[in-house]
């Protein structure tokens, strides 16, 4: 039997992204960044939720004094996910109004990544910030045209990295102790013909889920050799990200989005904005939350 990945019964997105596994709850939270909202959806009842935040909304991720932090059109804010109430932290951008958050994760020491990116295509106006947990931001990289997949491997040395507009899986050292990355490098880089790398897991053998935009599939890569070990088809074009989730974490939940696709396209791809599930026969590993000072 063909091992593939099943369309979820769920309202479709228009730009789905950035889903995060809550295991408390047996929930997968996402973002619709054009439809400005988080989506939960509980995989045993089918309950779906969603709680708009007013803005387009890059990730959102889980903070240990059980708000959720997220990265908004206009900076880092807290969320209270029950009311939908906003607190800014900090807004690194607040300079550059043609910007938006993108893709974000936390690193295994609880700090928040998340880069940013023109909304409007054009320059690699876009940069990688770090938000600590006293609400500091930090610029960790600049010239980037589409900030997305975070990821950090299994001993915590090295972390991942996906500036879509350079076809490129990167990978930096990364100090645990200070946040401090160096020596960029490439793992991979994606032919023209798969598409755009997006967002990106990493599972608990230490390999890469990298989801292709405008590329119908998502790929699992070796990050040591840069071998492309298995590739799953998706009957949409616009893959964005996936995670890991499920109550023993074998599940492998992906987004994606029916954003600027034309006519024709979203008549072939129905499916376009749903999110899917694949059994991969691997599992991940718990997100990690954002340590907010004190906690
Ligand atoms: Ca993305």
């Amino acid at each position: 039997m063909t091992k593939r990945a099943e369309a979820i019964n769920a309202e479709k997105s228009v730009l789905g992204e950035g889903p995060l596994w809550l295991p408390e709850s047996g929930r997968l939270v996402w973002v619709d960044i054009e439809g400005m909202k988080i989506r939960m959806w509980n995989p045993k009842t089918g309950e779906e939720e969603s709680v708009s935040v007013g803005q387009r909304i890059g990730a959102v991720v889980r903070a240990t004094d059980g708000r959720m932090v997220c990265a908004l059109q206009n900076g880092f804010h807290f969320l209270d996910a029950e009311t939908g109430e906003l607190e800014p932290i900090a807004d690194p951008e607040a300079h550059l109004p043609g910007n938006r958050f993108n893709d974000g994760k936390c690193d295994p020491a609880g700090r928040f990544w998340a880069g940013t990116m023109p909304i409007a295509d054009g320059a690699p106006t876009g940069a990688l910030y770090r938000l600590d947990g006293d609400g500091s931001a930090h610029k960790m990289a600049e010239e980037i045209g589409c900030s997305n997949g975070l990821g950090w491997s299994l001993d915590g040395s090295t972390m991942y990295y996906i500036d879509t507009s350079t076809r490129r899986i990167d990978k930096f050292d990364f100090d645990a102790g200070s946040g401090g990355i160096s020596n960029r490098r490439t793992v991979a880089v994606i032919p023209a013909d798969q598409g755009y790398p997006d967002g990106m897991t990493v599972d608990a053998e230490g390999k890469l889920w990298v989801a292709h935009w405008d590329g119908h599939a998502v790929s699992r890569f070796d990050p040591d050799t840069g071998e492309c070990l298995e590739r799953v088809e998706l009957p949409v074009s616009r893959v964005t990200s996936c995670c890991f989730g499920g109550d023993d974490l074998d599940e492998l939940y992906i987004t994606s989005a029916s954003v600027g696709l034309s006519e024709e396209q979203l008549r072939r791809e129905p499916l376009a904005g749903s999110l899917f599930v694949y059994k991969p026969g691997v599992k991940g590993l718990p997100a990690a939350e954002f340590k907010v000072q004190g906690t």
